[in-house]
């Protein structure tokens, strides 16, 4: 089957919906409408097998649902709504048509859940290794869009979900798949994580001040937030919302600080803020989130402390994820 033959099988299936869709895959643009008073959001994000992916321990499908979900959890940073998307693949010549088929289908399994069109994308020869780059267009309202840059002392930081599970998943994954049924939450978590979409508009329309999605470790994007607002954060350990899985996953097999997962483990997909601290009541019967604590003060240098279960205060560093190293997963 050559290329063209390909991007007409994957083209029907491509609209999940008509709304806004003036033309999709077919021309040589897709031609989306632009409703007055929405700003757009634009996010890509690149993942290349054998560096963020393996098909030893992941199938076209997971790849193709998991390549998704980091662009839409970046529109969820921003309290928008995801649109469409386009994808571009890289393959070798010997790269089954199914496999590409099946990563399609992981796509848009993805796509309809989160109510998203496959507007276009593109598709060359390599003689390296896979590389899937996802692009995806978001709306949000005017002016609207929650930014890192907006945390103001005495804010209350607040997370979604809970932190450190994906990690978990991965090592189930990578060190020991024997266990993979003894932790199906984990690894689900790493190969279908949740983007929280709808927290995202709710924490913009209550009037958060702040938001970043959880990709690289709750410490990297703290101090995301604290060096975008110019100022000093301070979290509370016995706060940060961690899964009974990750808890015995570190006392049983990893031997490892569960709180570490939290810090440094990539992937979870969830979101970090902060808000006014006239939100409290609010934000503490929100179903889903945790309150973990506060920005302290204006700072020229930002750093982000936090009280562990003694009490005791350190200094966090960003040491998430190293984008560059071998092991990186983002
Ligand atoms: P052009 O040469 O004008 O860039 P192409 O022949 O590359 O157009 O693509 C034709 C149509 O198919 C376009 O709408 C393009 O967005 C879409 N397309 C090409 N490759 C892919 C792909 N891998 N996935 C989805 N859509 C694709
Ligand atoms: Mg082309």
């Amino acid at each position: 089957m050559g290329e063209f033959n390909f991007i007409d099988s994957i083209r029907g299936g491509s609209l999940i919906h008509e709304e806004g869709v003036r033309q999709g895959i077919g021309d040589d643009c897709a031609v989306l409408e632009s409703p007055k008073y929405q700003d757009t959001l634009v996010t890509t994000d690149t993942m290349v097998e054998g560096v963020h992916f393996k098909f030893s321990y992941m199938t076209g499908f997971d790849v193709g649902y998991r390549l998704a979900t980091a662009n839409l959890s970046d529109i969820a940073a921003m309290g928008g709504r995801p649109l469409a998307m386009t994808i571009n693949v890289a393959a070798s010549g010997d790269t089954e048509i199914a496999l590409l088929q099946d990563i399609y289908k992981g796509l848009m399994e993805c796509a309809r859940r989160y109510h998203v069109n496959l507007v276009g994308g593109d598709t060359v020869h390599t003689e390296g290794p896979m590389v899937l780059t996802l692009t995806l267009l978001g709306q949000v309202e005017e002016g609207q869009a929650l930014l890192r840059s907006g945390a103001k002392p005495q804010d209350i930081i607040f997370v979604t979900g809970d932190l450190g599970l994906a990690q978990t998943g991965l090592e189930v994954l990578l060190h020991d798949p024997k266990l993979e049924d003894q932790y199906p939450m984990a690894v689900d978590r790493h190969k279908r994580p949740k983007p929280a979409i709808k927290l995202g508009q709710a924490f913009r329309q209550l009037g958060a001040h702040s938001l970043n999605d959880i990709s690289d470790g709750l410490a990297s994007e703290l101090h995301e937030i604290a060096k975008a607002s110019g100022v000093s954060l301070m979290i509370d350990e016995k706060y940060i919302p961690i899964n009974a899985n990750t808890q015995r996953w570190c006392r049983e097999v990893s031997q490892k600080n569960p709180t570490d997962y939290a810090l440094y483990g990539g992937e979870d997909f969830q979101l970090v803020g902060t808000a006014p601290q006239a939100y409290l009541e609010t934000l503490q019967e929100m179903v889903g989130v945790s309150l973990i604590g506060i920005v302290t003060q204006e700072s020229k240098s930002p750093i982000v402390t936090m009280r562990d279960v003694k009490g005791r205060t350190s200094i966090i560093t960003p040491k998430g994820y190293n984008h560059f190293g071998g092991d990186s997963h983002d």
